[in-house]
């Protein structure tokens, strides 16, 4: 099966301006035609359009990328099982996806593409296929888990510690997906704030943004003793990235999360690397962790924590997680983990890149260096 990739891009950019409509007609076409599979899918669906989108944009923008394409659909297809997909659901959304891409370049479209996007699908639906199905011979679709703490650290942060209901093989710096009872088929991905521990326990640290809805459920509507679902582990954050004996973390609020699972895990490396980590926070009553933060200090004698905070009126001196990095004259000559909110891990990167940090020392979970190209949201 070869694939035409010149047909594919050139059809991608006749829709790529109009793709929130490509999507929304494909929903609407797939869901009248089939509407069993409107079950799978969550009650709002703005996020679950832009998913789909970014999802066929990194399958189209890295096609020559066989093997990375493989991984990120194999990546793709196991955390489906979760919304229940089968193999049959796949020719109904080839056909929607083709006539709705097909509808909104009009005139322009040349039945050339059809045939080039049949091609492509079948062998994405060919890949992600056989990837559920060798997923299902190991890892459940998802995992029970029960809530065992729920600590409201501040109005707006609470950590929360789960107990899944079976083995959830991850690595230290991965999210999951989880799913509250009170919003059915929603999920979100929270980074797990734990290096993989013996008893199998998870740690969240969960911010509440105003009007979310599974923060808010997370934050105020569940207690010890609740279930929530789990979906696999995701993401490529993780401590091999790293070749350098020195290691520097930079978080942003709750992106403390998974930089506390990558130190937790450092603590066990052999000849492990000296830490510095900044974590930034907004006031002062926002630094939530730093009991926490102490105690692993403790366990590990090279790590430096430093705390910066930005926009307090009671601070002599406000400055964000890289500007403290600055302050202190840490020179960033080793691997740069960062992880915030999508603004904070760019400006940061930015002001990395301009102290001299080469590209592929910088790690992010979504982008600019040694990053994963392929995210699964
Ligand atoms: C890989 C990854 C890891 C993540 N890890 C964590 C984590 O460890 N801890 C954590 O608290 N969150 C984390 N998040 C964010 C989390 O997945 C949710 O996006 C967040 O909790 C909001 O979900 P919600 O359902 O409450 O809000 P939604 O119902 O999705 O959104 C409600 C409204 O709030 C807006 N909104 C959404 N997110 C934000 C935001 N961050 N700031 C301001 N407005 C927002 C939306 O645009 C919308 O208008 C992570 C995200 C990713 C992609």
């Amino acid at each position: 099966m070869t694939i035409d990739i010149g047909l594919i891009r050139h059809s991608w950019s006749l829709i790529e301006p109009v793709a929130d409509q490509v999507t929304k007609h494909f929903y609407g076409r797939l869901f009248a035609n089939y509407p069993h599979i409107r079950e799978l899918f969550p009650p709002a669906m703005d996020l679950q359009r832009d998913r789909l989108f970014h999802a066929l944009a990194q399958v189209v923008l890295n096609l020559e990328d066989g093997d990375g394409v493989g991984d990120y659909l194999g990546q793709l297809a196991r955390d489906h099982r979760k919304y229940g997909v089968q193999p049959e659901h796949y020719p109904a959304v080839g056909d929607c996806l083709v006539a709705a891409m097909r509808y909104h370049a009009g005139e322009l479209w040349r039945p050339a593409y059809d045939e080039a996007w049949m091609t492509a699908y079948k062998f994405i639906a060919e890949v992600m296929i056989q990837a559920a199905e060798q997923d299902a011979t190991q890892s459940p679709p998802s995992w029970v888990a029960t809530v065992v703490a729920h600590e409201v650290r501040t109005p707006e942060i609470a950590v929360i510690t789960v107990q899944p209901d079976q083995p959830y093989p991850y690595r230290a710096g991965q999210y999951a997906t989880l799913q509250s009872a009170h919003w059915p088929r929603v999920w979100r991905p929270y980074s797990i704030a734990n290096a993989p521990r013996q008893d199998n326990l998870l740690t969240f640290h969960v911010r509440m943004v105003p009007g979310g809805w599974v923060s808010t459920a997370l934050m105020h509507h569940t207690r010890p003793g609740d279930s929530l679902l789990l979906g696999p582990p995701r993401g490529s954050l993780v401590l091999d990235r790293a070749s350098t004996s020195h290691l520097i973390f930079i978080a942003g609020g709750t992106g403390l999360a998974p930089l506390k699972a990558l130190i937790e895990e450092s603590v066990w490396v052999p000849d492990r690397p000296a830490i510095d980590l900044f974590h930034g926070v907004r006031r002062s009553v926002d630094a939530y962790d730093n009991e926490d933060l102490q105690r692993l200090r403790s366990d590990h004698r090279r790590l430096r924590i430093v705390h910066a905070i930005s926009d307090d009126p009671d601070q002599w001196r406000r400055q964000s997680a890289v500007d403290a990095l600055e302050y202190h004259r840490i020179v960033p000559d080793g691997d740069v983990f960062v992880c915030g909110s999508p603004d904070m891990v760019r400006v940061t990167a930015n002001r990395l890149l301009g102290l001299g940090v080469p590209l592929h020392r910088i790690h992010t979970e979504f982008a600019p260096g040694g990053a994963a190209r392929f995210a699964v949201l």
